[in-house]
Protein backbone atom coordinates (compact mmCIF):
# COMPACT_ATOMS: atom_id res chain seq x y z
CA UNK A 1 0.00 0.00 0.00
CA UNK A 2 0.99 3.33 -0.55
CA UNK A 3 -0.08 6.80 0.00
CA UNK A 4 -0.32 10.33 -2.66
CA UNK A 5 -0.26 13.90 -1.24
CA UNK A 6 -1.32 16.54 -3.06
CA UNK A 7 -0.17 20.43 -2.00
CA UNK A 8 -2.17 22.68 -2.81
CA UNK A 9 0.28 26.26 -1.72
CA UNK A 10 -2.58 28.42 -1.60
CA UNK A 11 -4.01 30.46 0.90
CA UNK A 12 -6.66 33.37 0.76
CA UNK A 13 -4.72 35.37 3.70
CA UNK A 14 -1.46 34.31 5.93
CA UNK A 15 -1.82 33.65 9.40
CA UNK A 16 0.46 35.10 11.71
CA UNK A 17 2.36 31.71 13.53
CA UNK A 18 2.65 30.21 9.81
CA UNK A 19 6.14 29.16 8.32
CA UNK A 20 4.38 26.39 5.67
CA UNK A 21 5.07 27.07 2.51
CA UNK A 22 2.22 28.83 0.43
CA UNK A 23 1.51 31.49 -1.71
CA UNK A 24 -1.77 34.13 -1.82
CA UNK A 25 -1.65 34.80 -5.16
CA UNK A 26 -4.88 32.45 -5.96
CA UNK A 27 -5.21 33.78 -9.68
CA UNK A 28 -2.65 31.33 -10.04
CA UNK A 29 -4.27 28.23 -9.49
CA UNK A 30 -4.80 27.52 -12.93
CA UNK A 31 -1.58 26.94 -14.31
CA UNK A 32 -0.51 25.46 -11.16
CA UNK A 33 -3.19 22.20 -11.23
CA UNK A 34 -2.28 21.94 -14.85
CA UNK A 35 1.33 21.26 -13.51
CA UNK A 36 0.12 19.27 -10.61
CA UNK A 37 -2.18 17.21 -13.07
CA UNK A 38 1.03 16.32 -15.50
CA UNK A 39 2.82 15.58 -12.29
CA UNK A 40 0.87 12.94 -11.31
CA UNK A 41 0.24 11.70 -14.72
CA UNK A 42 4.19 10.83 -14.91
CA UNK A 43 4.92 9.38 -11.45
CA UNK A 44 1.61 7.74 -10.63
CA UNK A 45 3.02 4.54 -10.61
CA UNK A 46 6.42 5.33 -8.98
CA UNK A 47 5.27 3.65 -5.64
CA UNK A 48 5.26 0.17 -7.62
CA UNK A 49 2.09 -0.33 -4.78
CA UNK A 50 -1.18 0.15 -4.91
CA UNK A 51 -2.36 3.91 -4.08
CA UNK A 52 -4.28 3.06 -0.98
CA UNK A 53 -4.93 6.69 0.69
CA UNK A 54 -4.79 10.21 -0.76
CA UNK A 55 -4.47 13.29 1.13
CA UNK A 56 -4.86 16.89 0.02
CA UNK A 57 -3.60 19.19 2.09
CA UNK A 58 -1.79 22.79 2.07
CA UNK A 59 -2.01 25.89 2.06
CA UNK A 60 -5.77 26.02 1.85
CA UNK A 61 -7.05 23.22 -0.36
CA UNK A 62 -10.25 24.55 -0.13
CA UNK A 63 -9.42 27.45 -1.88
CA UNK A 64 -9.61 25.36 -4.72
CA UNK A 65 -12.65 25.90 -7.24
CA UNK A 66 -15.29 22.93 -7.63
CA UNK A 67 -13.52 22.84 -10.96
CA UNK A 68 -10.44 22.72 -9.83
CA UNK A 69 -11.01 20.03 -7.32
CA UNK A 70 -12.83 18.00 -9.80
CA UNK A 71 -10.14 18.32 -12.49
CA UNK A 72 -7.77 16.68 -9.38
CA UNK A 73 -10.39 13.62 -8.80
CA UNK A 74 -10.28 12.48 -12.82
CA UNK A 75 -6.52 11.51 -12.50
CA UNK A 76 -7.16 9.74 -9.49
CA UNK A 77 -10.63 7.75 -10.13
CA UNK A 78 -8.58 4.93 -11.34
CA UNK A 79 -7.25 4.01 -7.62
CA UNK A 80 -9.17 1.88 -5.26
CA UNK A 81 -8.84 4.76 -2.35
CA UNK A 82 -9.25 3.46 1.52
CA UNK A 83 -8.99 6.99 3.07
CA UNK A 84 -9.26 10.38 1.07
CA UNK A 85 -8.52 13.47 3.06
CA UNK A 86 -9.35 17.06 2.20
CA UNK A 87 -7.90 20.01 4.25
CA UNK A 88 -10.60 22.60 4.80
CA UNK A 89 -10.75 26.53 6.20
CA UNK A 90 -14.17 26.76 8.02
CA UNK A 91 -14.47 30.36 6.26
CA UNK A 92 -14.78 28.25 2.81
CA UNK A 93 -17.57 25.64 3.87
CA UNK A 94 -20.59 25.70 2.17
CA UNK A 95 -23.14 23.27 1.68
CA UNK A 96 -22.42 22.73 -1.69
CA UNK A 97 -18.54 22.36 -1.62
CA UNK A 98 -19.30 19.41 0.62
CA UNK A 99 -21.89 17.78 -1.56
CA UNK A 100 -19.20 18.19 -4.04
CA UNK A 101 -16.66 16.73 -1.59
CA UNK A 102 -18.23 13.46 -1.11
CA UNK A 103 -19.51 13.03 -4.64
CA UNK A 104 -15.82 13.38 -5.44
CA UNK A 105 -15.07 10.09 -3.04
CA UNK A 106 -13.23 12.29 -0.27
CA UNK A 107 -14.43 10.63 2.91
CA UNK A 108 -12.19 12.39 5.72
CA UNK A 109 -12.07 15.94 6.37
CA UNK A 110 -9.47 18.14 8.29
CA UNK A 111 -10.82 21.36 9.35
CA UNK A 112 -8.08 23.88 10.66
CA UNK A 113 -10.36 25.27 13.07
CA UNK A 114 -7.49 25.78 15.81
CA UNK A 115 -9.36 27.56 18.79
CA UNK A 116 -12.72 28.63 19.29
CA UNK A 117 -12.42 31.55 20.86
CA UNK A 118 -12.83 34.68 18.89
CA UNK A 119 -10.18 36.94 19.99
CA UNK A 120 -7.53 34.04 19.84
CA UNK A 121 -7.93 33.32 16.50
CA UNK A 122 -7.82 36.95 15.30
CA UNK A 123 -4.52 37.07 17.56
CA UNK A 124 -3.10 34.31 15.36
CA UNK A 125 -4.63 35.85 12.28
CA UNK A 126 -6.93 33.35 11.05
CA UNK A 127 -10.13 34.11 8.87
CA UNK A 128 -12.92 32.65 10.24
CA UNK A 129 -14.37 32.54 13.62
CA UNK A 130 -15.60 30.33 16.05
CA UNK A 131 -19.40 30.54 14.56
CA UNK A 132 -17.98 29.71 11.41
CA UNK A 133 -15.90 26.56 12.69
CA UNK A 134 -18.62 24.96 14.69
CA UNK A 135 -21.27 25.55 11.35
CA UNK A 136 -18.38 24.15 9.14
CA UNK A 137 -18.86 20.81 11.36
CA UNK A 138 -22.08 20.74 11.15
CA UNK A 139 -22.39 20.92 7.58
CA UNK A 140 -20.25 18.82 6.93
CA UNK A 141 -21.86 16.53 9.23
CA UNK A 142 -25.37 17.62 7.98
CA UNK A 143 -24.08 16.81 3.75
CA UNK A 144 -23.09 13.32 4.79
CA UNK A 145 -19.51 13.33 6.36
CA UNK A 146 -18.80 10.46 9.09
CA UNK A 147 -14.79 10.62 9.71
CA UNK A 148 -13.95 14.58 10.84
CA UNK A 149 -10.38 15.90 12.06
CA UNK A 150 -10.26 19.30 13.49
CA UNK A 151 -7.07 20.72 14.45
CA UNK A 152 -6.57 22.66 17.92
CA UNK A 153 -3.52 25.06 19.05
CA UNK A 154 -2.74 26.01 22.66
CA UNK A 155 0.18 27.79 24.31
CA UNK A 156 -1.23 30.61 22.25
CA UNK A 157 -0.41 33.91 23.76
CA UNK A 158 -2.98 34.89 26.08
CA UNK A 159 -4.41 31.81 26.51
CA UNK A 160 -5.90 30.26 29.53
CA UNK A 161 -6.46 27.00 31.02
CA UNK A 162 -10.40 28.01 31.34
CA UNK A 163 -10.31 28.75 27.24
CA UNK A 164 -8.31 25.60 26.45
CA UNK A 165 -10.99 23.25 28.52
CA UNK A 166 -13.87 25.38 26.75
CA UNK A 167 -12.46 24.33 23.41
CA UNK A 168 -11.75 21.13 24.57
CA UNK A 169 -15.70 20.63 25.59
CA UNK A 170 -16.48 22.35 22.91
CA UNK A 171 -14.86 20.00 19.98
CA UNK A 172 -16.39 17.27 22.23
CA UNK A 173 -19.76 18.85 21.67
CA UNK A 174 -19.34 18.30 18.31
CA UNK A 175 -18.79 14.42 18.34
CA UNK A 176 -16.19 14.55 15.92
CA UNK A 177 -14.00 11.44 15.51
CA UNK A 178 -10.32 12.60 15.42
CA UNK A 179 -8.43 15.85 16.76
CA UNK A 180 -4.81 16.83 16.41
CA UNK A 181 -3.23 19.11 18.95
CA UNK A 182 -0.46 21.36 18.00
CA UNK A 183 1.25 23.77 20.82
CA UNK A 184 2.51 27.11 19.15
CA UNK A 185 5.75 26.94 17.64
CA UNK A 186 7.63 30.61 17.22
CA UNK A 187 9.01 30.26 14.51
CA UNK A 188 11.46 32.03 12.41
CA UNK A 189 10.50 35.03 10.31
CA UNK A 190 6.40 34.57 11.44
CA UNK A 191 4.78 37.54 11.87
CA UNK A 192 4.51 36.59 15.91
CA UNK A 193 8.08 36.15 16.27
CA UNK A 194 8.57 39.42 15.45
CA UNK A 195 5.76 40.65 17.72
CA UNK A 196 7.18 38.03 20.36
CA UNK A 197 10.91 39.95 19.74
CA UNK A 198 9.00 43.41 19.75
CA UNK A 199 7.50 42.65 22.92
CA UNK A 200 4.29 43.41 21.79
CA UNK A 201 2.80 39.83 22.93
CA UNK A 202 4.04 37.69 25.89
CA UNK A 203 4.57 33.12 25.09
CA UNK A 204 2.75 31.74 27.94
CA UNK A 205 5.43 29.66 30.24
CA UNK A 206 6.44 26.25 29.98
CA UNK A 207 4.57 24.79 32.99
CA UNK A 208 1.46 25.97 31.40
CA UNK A 209 2.04 25.01 28.51
CA UNK A 210 2.65 21.26 29.67
CA UNK A 211 -0.34 21.59 31.80
CA UNK A 212 -2.54 22.43 28.71
CA UNK A 213 -1.07 19.04 26.86
CA UNK A 214 -1.51 16.73 30.03
CA UNK A 215 -5.00 18.35 30.13
CA UNK A 216 -6.37 17.03 26.58
CA UNK A 217 -4.80 13.73 26.88
CA UNK A 218 -6.72 12.87 30.13
CA UNK A 219 -9.91 14.69 28.98
CA UNK A 220 -9.84 12.88 25.41
CA UNK A 221 -8.86 9.66 27.43
CA UNK A 222 -11.74 10.00 29.15
CA UNK A 223 -13.71 10.59 26.28
CA UNK A 224 -12.91 7.34 24.80
CA UNK A 225 -10.35 8.66 22.20
CA UNK A 226 -6.88 6.98 21.49
CA UNK A 227 -3.85 9.03 22.12
CA UNK A 228 -2.02 7.16 18.95
CA UNK A 229 0.66 9.61 17.92
CA UNK A 230 2.13 12.58 20.11
CA UNK A 231 -0.47 15.28 18.34
CA UNK A 232 -3.03 13.15 17.15
CA UNK A 233 -5.85 11.63 19.06
CA UNK A 234 -8.70 9.34 17.58
CA UNK A 235 -12.08 7.45 18.65
CA UNK A 236 -11.08 3.97 17.64
CA UNK A 237 -10.81 2.90 13.97
CA UNK A 238 -10.65 6.46 12.72
CA UNK A 239 -6.57 6.77 13.04
CA UNK A 240 -5.37 8.48 10.22
CA UNK A 241 -4.64 6.10 7.67
CA UNK A 242 -2.55 8.16 5.68
CA UNK A 243 -0.66 9.97 8.34
CA UNK A 244 -0.02 6.67 10.32
CA UNK A 245 2.08 5.67 6.86
CA UNK A 246 4.28 8.71 7.24
CA UNK A 247 5.29 7.09 10.65
CA UNK A 248 5.74 3.66 9.65
CA UNK A 249 7.73 3.67 6.76
CA UNK A 250 5.12 3.34 4.07
CA UNK A 251 6.04 4.68 0.64
CA UNK A 252 3.81 8.00 -0.72
CA UNK A 253 3.77 10.01 -3.58
CA UNK A 254 4.34 14.32 -2.97
CA UNK A 255 2.75 16.05 -5.81
CA UNK A 256 3.28 19.68 -6.16
CA UNK A 257 5.11 22.58 -5.47
CA UNK A 258 7.48 21.70 -2.10
CA UNK A 259 5.80 18.30 -1.72
CA UNK A 260 8.12 15.77 -0.42
CA UNK A 261 8.65 11.93 -1.65
CA UNK A 262 9.59 8.36 0.28
CA UNK A 263 10.37 5.81 -1.89
CA UNK A 264 12.33 2.70 -1.23
CA UNK A 265 14.37 4.37 1.02
CA UNK A 266 14.82 7.68 -1.51
CA UNK A 267 13.80 10.39 0.10
CA UNK A 268 12.82 13.24 -2.65
CA UNK A 269 11.05 17.28 -2.54
CA UNK A 270 9.80 19.15 -4.85
CA UNK A 271 10.84 22.95 -5.34
CA UNK A 272 9.44 25.28 -2.58
CA UNK A 273 8.78 27.66 -5.25
CA UNK A 274 5.94 28.17 -7.13
CA UNK A 275 7.79 29.36 -10.14
CA UNK A 276 10.67 27.08 -10.81
CA UNK A 277 7.63 24.31 -9.81
CA UNK A 278 5.14 25.32 -13.05
CA UNK A 279 7.94 26.00 -15.29
CA UNK A 280 9.98 22.51 -14.53
CA UNK A 281 7.15 20.62 -15.12
CA UNK A 282 6.06 22.14 -17.96
CA UNK A 283 9.25 22.11 -19.59
CA UNK A 284 9.73 18.56 -18.72
CA UNK A 285 13.57 19.28 -16.75
CA UNK A 286 11.67 19.21 -12.89
CA UNK A 287 14.76 18.93 -10.37
CA UNK A 288 13.58 16.92 -7.52
CA UNK A 289 15.89 16.91 -5.41
CA UNK A 290 16.90 13.51 -3.43
CA UNK A 291 19.20 11.29 -0.70
CA UNK A 292 19.11 7.92 -0.35
CA UNK A 293 18.72 6.87 3.25
CA UNK A 294 21.77 5.33 5.03
CA UNK A 295 21.42 2.52 7.25
CA UNK A 296 22.19 5.14 9.93
CA UNK A 297 19.81 7.28 8.77
CA UNK A 298 16.89 4.43 8.70
CA UNK A 299 17.79 3.50 12.38
CA UNK A 300 17.55 7.39 13.65
CA UNK A 301 14.35 8.17 11.32
CA UNK A 302 12.70 4.71 13.19
CA UNK A 303 13.67 5.69 16.35
CA UNK A 304 12.27 9.35 15.66
CA UNK A 305 8.97 8.57 13.89
CA UNK A 306 8.07 5.56 16.44
CA UNK A 307 8.77 7.05 19.47
CA UNK A 308 6.39 9.68 18.10
CA UNK A 309 3.31 6.88 18.47
CA UNK A 310 1.99 4.79 21.11
CA UNK A 311 3.52 1.79 19.37
CA UNK A 312 6.77 3.46 20.13
CA UNK A 313 10.02 1.19 18.78
CA UNK A 314 10.45 -2.89 19.96
CA UNK A 315 13.51 -2.93 22.74
CA UNK A 316 15.20 -5.22 20.91
CA UNK A 317 15.13 -2.66 18.07
CA UNK A 318 17.21 0.10 20.29
CA UNK A 319 20.73 -1.21 19.63
CA UNK A 320 22.90 0.85 20.35
CA UNK A 321 22.71 4.10 23.22
CA UNK A 322 21.19 1.19 25.56
CA UNK A 323 23.38 3.03 28.60
CA UNK A 324 21.14 6.09 27.54
CA UNK A 325 17.80 4.14 27.36
CA UNK A 326 18.41 2.52 30.59
CA UNK A 327 18.51 5.88 31.94
CA UNK A 328 15.92 7.53 30.51
CA UNK A 329 13.84 4.95 31.89
CA UNK A 330 15.36 5.05 35.23
CA UNK A 331 14.24 9.12 35.00
CA UNK A 332 10.73 7.81 34.29
CA UNK A 333 10.71 9.54 30.35
CA UNK A 334 10.74 5.88 28.98
CA UNK A 335 8.84 2.88 29.84
CA UNK A 336 9.15 -0.73 28.60
CA UNK A 337 5.42 -2.15 27.81
CA UNK A 338 4.08 -5.89 28.21
CA UNK A 339 5.03 -6.65 24.80
CA UNK A 340 8.76 -5.53 24.91
CA UNK A 341 8.14 -1.71 23.11
CA UNK A 342 9.75 1.04 24.29
CA UNK A 343 6.83 3.84 24.51
CA UNK A 344 7.21 7.60 25.97
CA UNK A 345 5.62 8.32 29.69
CA UNK A 346 3.19 11.30 29.95
CA UNK A 347 6.42 13.21 31.52
CA UNK A 348 8.60 11.63 28.34
CA UNK A 349 6.39 13.42 25.78
CA UNK A 350 6.96 16.91 27.47
CA UNK A 351 10.79 16.14 26.04
CA UNK A 352 10.24 13.95 23.37
CA UNK A 353 12.27 15.80 20.98
CA UNK A 354 14.93 15.52 23.32
CA UNK A 355 14.83 12.10 23.99
CA UNK A 356 14.51 11.01 20.10
CA UNK A 357 17.94 12.83 19.91
CA UNK A 358 19.52 11.36 23.03
CA UNK A 359 18.62 7.70 21.62
CA UNK A 360 19.51 8.39 18.00
CA UNK A 361 22.96 7.65 16.49
S1 LIG B 1 -1.85 28.01 8.77
FE1 LIG B 1 -2.80 27.14 6.95
S2 LIG B 1 -4.23 28.74 6.27
FE2 LIG B 1 -2.79 29.74 7.67
S3 LIG B 1 -1.16 30.54 6.32
FE3 LIG B 1 -0.51 28.52 7.04
S4 LIG B 1 -1.13 27.11 5.44
FE4 LIG B 1 -2.31 29.03 5.15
Amino acid sequence: MAGLYIHIPFCKKRCSYCDFFSTTLLARQDEYLAAVAKEIEARKDEAAEPIRTVYIGGGTPSTLSIGGLTAINQLITSYSIAEYTFELNPGDATKEYFQHLLANGVNRLSIGIQSFQDNLLRLIGRRHDAKQAIQAVRMAQDAGFENISIDLMYALPTQTMEQWKADIETALSLHIQHISCYGLMYEEGTTLTRQRDAGVIEPIDEDTENAMYDYICERLKKAGFVHYEVSNFALQGFEAQHNSSYWDGTPYIGIGAGAHSYIGNVRSWNPKNLDAYIRGIENGDLVRESETLTEEDLYNERIMLGMRTNQGVPDSFVSRNRVVLELLKANGLLRETEDKRIVATQEGLHVLNRIIEDLMI
